[in-house]
């Protein structure tokens, strides 16, 4: 059935508001308006920055919205002027875009294009108004590209078309989890041979550090969880050694400096906590190390640290999506997926219907998941 210039009523998940689980409703989506994009979804991943947004902790949010960000589908029509897609092609929805005309998206260096939400809020298409409704009420979007609906619409700046032969159910990590994390140590630390890793939080995005770390030839990689069922998984993954920092009476960064005869190479936090953040700081060689911020902070949140630690010539840096400019790299991700230069399938730990989507925020939050897909 020719669905193009209707519109479409289907499943999505929408939170009304702050800390209510999300609600699986019948919504209607419009069809895309210029230089816009429909996308059939047909994989969702659930990354802990949704679990943020149902707990009101992301910035800039307006509710009710339809969270979601590590999706991939295919496109099912296109607004007037877009040219980058068609109907039929298999596509990334991109949760950071690559306007291409930004500062930042100018700057070979850069990649966090200045058309993000954390710059303006993507509640609504960049038009301000929404493409969702729900019982007669306007639903907000999330990063402009709510995965968490069978069907989304999307500016064209923020869509990258992949391989056909592209698994949807699997790349859709790609996305978000497994390229924040592998990019993380391969672009923005720039892990050499040799070198010592630590790597706080061993979620779907820090076992993707691992990943990375591992990679780039790192010949020591020290996972730490305050969860030590993480550790199994870790270790399949790359991890030399694991530790639980409540298994000391010592400050875990004193633990990892005696460890390692000075401190680590480099150290990722991946938890999103303040506390855990200046010890990733401080767990880094003095002089040399580099400590990088992945862990998306509660809203709000302020760090009290030491300077010396800076002073003495350690390196304080963020990672936002793998620091890759996300349209030109999502697509030779999957590329390296599909010649299996990496394979994040082991980061799968659960495969839900949709309907249960709930389900699989309980088991992120009981610690009993990597990553769920549905
Ligand atoms: P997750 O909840 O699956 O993993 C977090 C892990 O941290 C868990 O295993 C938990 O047991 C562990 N942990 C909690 N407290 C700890 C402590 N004090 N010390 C050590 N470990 C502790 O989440 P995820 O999906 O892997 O995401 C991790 C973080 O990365 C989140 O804050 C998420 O919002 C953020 N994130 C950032 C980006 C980015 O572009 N920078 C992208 C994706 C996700
Ligand atoms: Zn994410
Ligand atoms: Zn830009």
């Amino acid at each position: 059935m020719d669905t193009s210039g209707k519109v479409i009523k289907c499943r999505a998940a929408v939170a009304w508001e702050v800390g209510k689980p999300l609600s699986i409703e019948e919504v209607e989506v419009a069809p895309p308006r210029a230089h816009e994009v429909r996308v059939k979804i047909v994989a969702t991943g659930i990354c802990g920055t949704d679990d943020h947004v149902l707990k009101g902790s992301f910035p800039n949010i307006d509710y009710p919205v339809i969270p979601g960000h590590e999706g991939a589908g295919i496109v099912e029509s296109i607004g007037e002027g877009v040219t980058g897609v068609k109907p039929g092609d298999k596509v990334i929805p991109l949760c950071l875009p690559q306007c291409g005309e930004c500062s930042s998206c100018l700057n070979p260096d850069a990649n966090c294009c200045l058309k993000t939400h954390l710059c303006e809020p993507q509640n609504l298409m960049p038009d301000k108004t929404s493409r969702f409704t729900c019982k007669g009420k306007q639903i907000h979007h999330f990063l402009w590209i709510s995965t968490f609906s069978e069907y989304t619409v999307m500016p064209d700046s923020t869509i990258a078309r992949i391989d056909a032969a592209a698994p949807l159910d699997k790349v859709c990590l790609l996305a978000c989890g497994f390229s924040t994390g592998y990019g993380a140590a391969i672009n923005t630390a720039k892990v050499k041979p040799g070198s010592t890793c630590a790597i706080f939080g061993l979620g779907g995005v820090g076992l993707s550090v691992v990943i990375g770390c591992k990679t780039a030839g790192a010949s020591q990689i020290i996972g730490i969880d305050i969860n030590k069922d993480k550790f199994t998984k870790a270790k399949e993954v790359g991890a030399t050694e694991c530790i639980n920092p409540r298994d000391f009476r010592q400050p875990i960064q004193e633990v990892l400096t005696e460890m390692t005869g000075g401190g680590v190479d480099y150290s990722f936090e991946v938890v999103g906590d303040v506390d855990t953040m200046t010890a990733a700081l401080a767990s880094c060689h003095m002089g040399s190390g580099t400590c990088v911020v992945i862990g998306v902070p509660a809203l709000g949140s302020h760090i009290p640290f030491d300077p010396m630690l800076l002073l003495t010539g350690r390196t304080w840096k963020g990672s936002i999506l793998g620091g890759w400019k996300t349209k030109d790299s999502i697509p030779k991700l999957v590329s390296g997926y599909m010649e299996k230069k990496f394979n994040p399938d082991v980061l799968i730990t659960h495969t839900l219907p949709f309907e249960k989507i709930n389900e699989g925020f309980e088991l992120l939050c009981a610690g009993k998941s990597i990553c769920v897909r549905g």
